[in-house]
């Protein structure tokens, strides 16, 4: 039996990258119904993705400022909090940007289209900068297996490997959504703006009624979320297993609170995730490694 072959950890310091010029978009936010606006501003090497606050202060992209993972997940600090930061970061993730400071104006992030195309094109329209400096923080990896668990089966895990690579399953009792399984894994072939960017938010009719009786969800529409009936969808999928692979989006992005880039020694399965436990494995994951980092000094 053999293990997965052994990368040396220098190779997995990971380039620092950001914006090369500011880059704006607006538009309603999903669970607020507020007109919202972002800039993502270029920022140096190493220092992370901060998000300026509407109201004051700022809140670095990472775990321990998650303040509610309800629907979405909100970061804050000191009080102010701003919402749906996951498919903006599925973007930087994807995308490989590591440092940027966004300027948001409004309590959350503009849902856009429901998807992370949006934000993958608008940075694309600007171009990536890459420092020659690697970023400063130790790659994340483990050395055995981490795994939560949630309601209903649900859970996440992740094992060493030779490069990263995620699978996401999900399990609907519905006759049209049923199970669907998506995968990504960059060293195989996967294109994150291809693949992964434009797969929407979705909701259950059921669900989506009951959020608008209790005054949530206020800026859901048909251009920003798949609604899905007994026997249809609202408007045709962009590709198989869309929902799955929306999932697979919201998991990344969530992920990047856990060091603010693709773990490349991972392999990660995830079955029914939710904010809640994607943000619980990152954390997980973040600790499992920082105690690593303290017992293997990297370059050993
Ligand atoms: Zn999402």
């Amino acid at each position: 039996m053999t293990g997965p072959a052994r990368v040396s950890e220098k190779a997995l310091f990971q380039p620092a990258r950001t914006v090369s010029a500011p880059v704006s978009l607006r538009g309603v936010g999903i669970h607020t119904g507020t007109d919202c606006a972002v800039t993502i501003h270029p920022a140096d090497a190493g220092s992370g993705v901060h998000f300026a606050l509407d109201g004051g202060g700022s809140v670095e992209a990472a775990v321990r400022n998650v303040v509610d993972t309800d629907r979405c997940t909100v970061l804050g600090n000191g009080g102010v909090t701003v919402s749906t930061v996951e498919h903006l970061l599925s973007a930087l993730i994807g995308l490989g940007i590591t440092d940027a400071r966004i300027e948001v104006t409004g309590p959350e992030i503009p849902i856009l289209d429901g998807s992370a195309r949006p934000w993958v094109e608008a940075i694309g329209s600007v171009q990536i900068r890459e420092s020659s400096v690697p970023r400063p923080v130790p790659p994340l990896s483990l050395s055995a297996p981490i795994l939560v668990t949630g309601k209903n089966g649900s859970f996440l895990a992740a094992s060493p490997s030779d490069a990263f690579r995620l699978t996401v399953a999900t399990v609907f009792d519905h006759p049209l959504a049923g199970t669907q399984v998506a995968r990504f894994a960059p060293g195989e072939g996967s294109d994150f703006a291809r693949d992964v960017a434009p797969a929407r938010t979705f909701g259950f009719i059921e669900e989506v009624e009951a959020l608008r009786k209790a005054g949530l969800a206020l800026g859901g529409s048909l251009e920003n979320a798949v609604v899905v009936y007994p026997d249809r969808y609202s408007s045709p999928l962009r590709f198989a297993s869309e929902l799955a692979y929306h999932k697979l989006l919201d998991v990344l992005g969530d992920l990047f609170l856990a060091g603010g880039t693709l773990p490349l020694t991972l392999d990660i399965v995830a079955v029914k995730p939710s904010h809640r436990l994607n943000v619980e494995f990152a954390s997980r994951l973040w600790e499992t490694a920082a105690r690593r980092n303290l017992e293997v000094p990297i370059g050993t």
